[in-house]
């Protein structure tokens, strides 16, 4: 084998060319913001921008029905709300996700339950979802992590045989396909962000599909992301009969997503080509699991993870992680620091200050070795950002830094 010098070790950079950059936002958002202020209004139900927004959205995605919010996570809090989660009940979802996933669960006074995870696709696993059902289950929150489908045939036979609802968390995942279906379309209701890390941003908002395609659903959905005004035309009804929000997303908003939405397409293409790239150029490395798009789907990778298999390689997750930095390759340990119910809030069981609400309802439990599969994940990891922007040459060099770093240290575990 030739002498090989790891960069962290003083050799040279594989990466020697900064990564491709962008501009996300230009003229065209300019536009449709000029317009919307010239409407003399920025109230999403007088303009024009958020509907059309939603309506390019809705043919985008082949949906009936959608519902803007003011946020991803105000995008799950409604479609709990609407698929009538409330106090007591259990929604079973994945412990690595963002919090925004399990923010309106608690707002809604239900409890989060923690299913494992397939240790490759990192999405729920329905054999692990099966096994959390207790009689309080009442809904079955996907997150399709990172671009890439959960088992969605599995999940939705799961709902059926227990009645429950599902809900798709699609923060992360625009334009992914599972057995040709674009996910967000699948469960009862779809929820996205487009805070302004996702493939496309209007600063801050978000978007429910109601699936069902009635119009009852609709717009009960539309009511309770407007705290429970029910507008039609230019009249509203404005009875109380139970609690709502008020998430909605302005003209602004609205305006600079019609900009983004016309990008969507083109954001998602390069993402899955440079994804499905990287697999393809370190598959075949002893000690490396590539990010395994679940079977019979398309990602759109809101980012890369693969992982690291300490025993075939002479160095640590950590070490590994370094080393590829040292390339010139940018990369991270992990996703986030660990399961999500590892955090204070459900260690404590304490959502509310001075309270145990809603958890003492349930006898469900956060004790680290939960998911096994998910903390292990996040202890292999080795995250890689994906962007429309980079060049292909970017992903070849990657490629070469994970394969440099990799083969130096599978040969040197081989060599002891
Ligand atoms: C970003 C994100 C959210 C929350 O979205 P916000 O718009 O930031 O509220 C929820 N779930 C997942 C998986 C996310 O990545």
């Amino acid at each position: 084998m030739d002498e090989v010098k790891l960069a962290i070790h003083g050799g040279s950079k594989v990466k020697t060319t900064p990564f491709g950059t962008g501009k996300r936002f230009g003229l065209e958002e300019a536009k449709e913001l000029l317009e919307a202020l010239e409407q003399n209004t920025l109230f999403y139900h007088f303009g024009g921008k958020v509907k059309r927004f939603l309506g390019d959205f809705n043919d985008i995605y082949g949906v009936k029905h959608s519902v803007a919010t003011s946020s991803g996570t105000a995008a799950i809090h409604v479609a709990l709300g609407v698929a009538g989660i409330a106090v007591g009940d259990e929604v079973i979802t994945s412990p690595i996700t963002d919090q925004g996933t399990l923010v309106g669960i608690l707002y809604q006074n239900a409890i989060p339950v923690f299913a494992d995870l397939d240790p490759h696709t990192y999405n729920l696993d329905p054999k692990s979802v099966e096994a959390r059902i207790t009689p309080r289950t009442k809904a079955i929150l996907v997150v399709h992590l990172a671009g890439n489908p959960c088992d969605m045939d599995a999940i939705m036979a799961i709902a059926d045989k227990y009645g429950l609802k599902v809900i798709e968390d699609c923060a992360q995942s625009y334009l992914s396909r599972y057995k040709g279906r674009l996910v967000g379309t699948i469960g009862d209701y779809g929820c996205f962000s487009t805070n302004d890390f996702k493939h496309i941003s209007t600063g801050d908002g978000g978007i429910v599909t109601i699936n069902s395609g009635s119009e009852e659903d609709y717009f009960r959905t539309h009511a309770f992301a407007d705290k429970n005004y029910q507008r039609f035309g230019t009249s509203v009804v404005r009875d109380l009969s139970f609690l709502a929000p008020n998430y909605r997303m302005t003209e602004l908003q609205g305006a600079v997503g019609i900009a983004q939405l016309k990008k969507l397409q083109w954001i998602c293409d390069k993402r899955r080509a440079y994804g499905d790239r990287l697999t393809a150029g370190i598959c075949d490395l002893p000690g490396i699991h590539p990010h395994q798009v679940t079977a019979g789907s398309e990602s759109s990778y809101w980012f890369y993870m693969l992982r690291v298999d300490e025993t075939q390689l002479s160095c640590t997750r950590d070490e590994f992680a370094e080393a590829l930095s040292a390339e010139g390759i940018s990369c991270g340990a992990g996703y986030i620091s660990q399961p999500v119910y590892m955090q204070p809030m459900f260690q404590k069981k304490q959502a509310y200050k001075g309270s145990h609400f809603p958890f003492d309802l349930s006898d469900c439990s956060y004790d680290e070795g939960l998911c096994p599969n998910a903390e292990e994940i996040l202890k292999s990891g080795v995250r890689l950002p994906v962007n429309e922007f980079f060049t292909e040459d970017d992903v070849e060099d990657m490629i070469q830094g994970i394969r440099k770093v990799a083969l130096y240290y599978g040969a040197s575990q081989r060599a002891n």
